[in-house]
């Protein structure tokens, strides 16, 4: 958050989500829960480190739409309108946050930096900022790269960042919503609830941001009816506080470096 526009973003947030959550918890759970200070130390300072990395991935992105793709390509996203825009952009995007996420958890190096994010034990709608950097970096690169490398308008790829901050703190919150037999459709609480689990049944599965039907399509979902996920977290200890989350996956890379490395024996 880096100016007025998200300080009225923030306060709207609030105002939706912190009455939401007391109408419809889906458990019982204090508003200055467990972790509160360090998600509002991720909410201030993520910004400013994470616009390093959507300043690099726009301008690869540009430069492979202006260099590599076929005119005819360019000048016919171009032609599309808006309203054909928007869902196709959120359609490729969430395409590339599944995969993006996928590799996240599936590469064992990859997944310490994206642990920082399910180290949360209590989930509710700011959870969704407590991620490292380059967790955030690496999803944006998914999601928005092949958008800017399309050449899609500025607008419509807006409209996407615009939706997936709204249903990123949706997913999150701490409310009871499973959306019946849309829930094979769209990414629901429930659905991502399920994602930050800490049961066996449960892990490495429901990696789409919006759509749940990509996770049916590569068969990687998990909806159990009738039932919610309860607790939540990772298996081994994780640090609680900002800085030391920052250089959690650094620490963990120099560990295994020094246990394979033969001069450190
Ligand atoms: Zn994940
Ligand atoms: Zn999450």
């Amino acid at each position: 958050m880096r100016d007025l526009s998200g300080l009225i973003q923030l306060l709207l947030t609030l105002l939706i989500f912190v009455p939401f959550e007391r109408l419809f918890a889906a458990r019982p759970q204090r508003i200055f829960r467990r972790g509160l200070l360090t998600d509002v130390t991720f909410l201030l300072l993520n910004g400013w480190l994470v616009t390093v990395g959507l300043i690099v991935i726009t301008t690869v992105a540009i430069l492979v739409n202006r260099s590599i793709l076929p005119s005819a390509a360019r000048q016919a996203i171009d032609d599309l309108p808006y309203l054909v825009q928007v869902p196709l952009v959120i359609v490729i995007a969430d395409l590339g946050v599944y995969w993006a996420h996928r590799m996240l958890h599936d590469v064992p190096a990859m997944w310490h930096i994206h642990a920082v994010h399910h180290a949360v034990e209590e989930l509710d709608w700011l959870a969704a900022v407590h991620q490292h950097p380059l967790d955030v970096m690496f999803l944006k690169a998914g999601s928005l790269f092949p958008l800017f490398a399309l050449g899609f308008s500025t607008e419509a790829i807006g409209t996407y960042v615009f939706v997936y901050y709204w249903q990123s703190c949706l997913v999150h919150a701490n409310v009871r919503l499973s959306y019946g037999p849309l829930r094979h459709i769209l990414v629901s609480p429930e659905f991502h609830h399920w994602h930050h689990s800490s049961e066996m049944a449960a892990r490495d599965k429901n990696f789409a941001g919006i759509f749940s039907f990509y996770d049916l399509l590569f068969g990687s979902i998990y909806l159990p009816k009738g039932q919610t996920a309860k607790t939540f977290g990772v298996d081994n200890p994780m640090p609680s506080s900002y800085l030391a989350l920052l250089a959690y996956p650094f620490m963990v890379w120099a560990s295994r470096f020094k246990r394979h490395d033969p001069s450190s024996t």
